[in-house]
């Protein structure tokens, strides 16, 4: 199917595109086009605008910090793939985009459109639950921060006031001492993942310091798994405390659908985060 009829809009600057945001009826960003073109061919969006963020070289780009990586949110999932810097300090980030699409939706498509589109099996909102990243959004009332957790508002659905673009996505660099690991489960390669696991791990003196552990797919935005972090911080990072992670992460309350249904994938955390904190732990130890 095509898309209903709409017009297209190309603004050339940031201003440009938050004055269009506001005046235009019923206008949707364009960033990548990988979620948002194939929901207009099949009607499920049918936006009266389109306002592409496509000339706004101001929201591409990966800079560093002392702490951290600004990554513009218009910076393709290619870029992340490809850079030896989210390599080098934000390794997550790094091993979570190799999982989003194939190579060719990589290119065009967007960290900033992945973390707005917020599809329940997508990686990066994963990595970035992990990293509870740092927002930076623009809109006709000005700038305004906000941490990832506060982003997801339902399926599909963040907490952008109507007009406003995603302008930065904040990530700090991985920790002395610090272990990642992202791991999923698909029905076929390059498929959003049924269930994703990012696990962060600090082990100094063979004992579990600061982690962090988020799941996608398991509900509408990816979930923190609160309690396992609670209770693994400060265990020995051992078999045992491996253990006590998959009995926490398999009794996590998910949704589920007629093809992956919630029972299943709650089995898919315990051992998702099973496999995913060995491997943390395992690179934490030689960090
Ligand atoms: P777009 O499609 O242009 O926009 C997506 C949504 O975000 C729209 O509602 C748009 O208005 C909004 N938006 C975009 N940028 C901004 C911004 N800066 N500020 C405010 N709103 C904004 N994704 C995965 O995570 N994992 C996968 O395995 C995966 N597999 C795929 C396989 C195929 C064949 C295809 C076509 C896509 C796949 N995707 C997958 C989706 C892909 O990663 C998209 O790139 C991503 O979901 C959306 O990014 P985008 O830049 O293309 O955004």
């Amino acid at each position: 199917m095509k898309p209903a009829p709409f017009e297209y809009h190309l603004p050339s600057s940031l201003g440009d595109a938050v004055k269009l945001l506001d005046t235009l009826d019923d206008a949707r960003i364009l960033a990548g086009g990988q979620s948002l073109i194939p929901m207009m061919n099949l009607r499920v969006v049918t936006p009266s605008h389109l306002v592409d963020l496509g000339q706004l070289s101001e929201l591409c780009g990966i800079n560093e910090t002392a702490s951290s990586l600004r990554i513009g949110a218009m910076t393709t999932q290619r870029q992340l793939e490809r850079s030896e810097l989210v390599r080098t300090c934000c390794p997550l980030l790094a091993a979570a985009v190799e999982h989003v699409g194939h190579q060719q939706t990589r290119n065009r498509g967007t960290i900033g459109g992945s973390l707005c589109h917020l599809d329940p099996g997508a990686e990066l909102p994963v990595a970035a639950a992990a990293l509870d990243a740092k927002l930076k959004v623009v809109g006709i009332n000005g700038p305004r921060a906000l941490r990832f957790e506060e982003f997801p508002d339902g399926y599909l659905t963040t907490s952008l006031d109507p007009g406003e673009i995603l302008t930065e996505i904040e990530v700090r660099k991985a920790f002395p001492h610090e272990g990642h690991a992202f791991i999923e489960f698909n029905q076929r390669n390059a498929d959003f993942a049924v269930v994703s696991v990012a696990i962060l791990v600090t082990v100094v003196d063979e004992r579990i310091g600061q982690i962090r552990i988020a799941v996608g797919g398991v509900s509408y935005a990816p979930i923190r798994l609160i309690e396992a972090e609670a209770a693994l911080a400060g265990n020995s990072a051992d078999d045992q405390t491996v253990d006590t992670a998959e009995e926490i992460a398999s009794a996590v309350p998910c949704q589920g659908d007629e093809v992956s249904p919630a029972e299943f994938r709650q089995h898919l955390c315990g051992v998702l985060v099973r496999r995913a904190l060995k491997q943390a732990i395992e690179r934490a130890k030689a960090a």
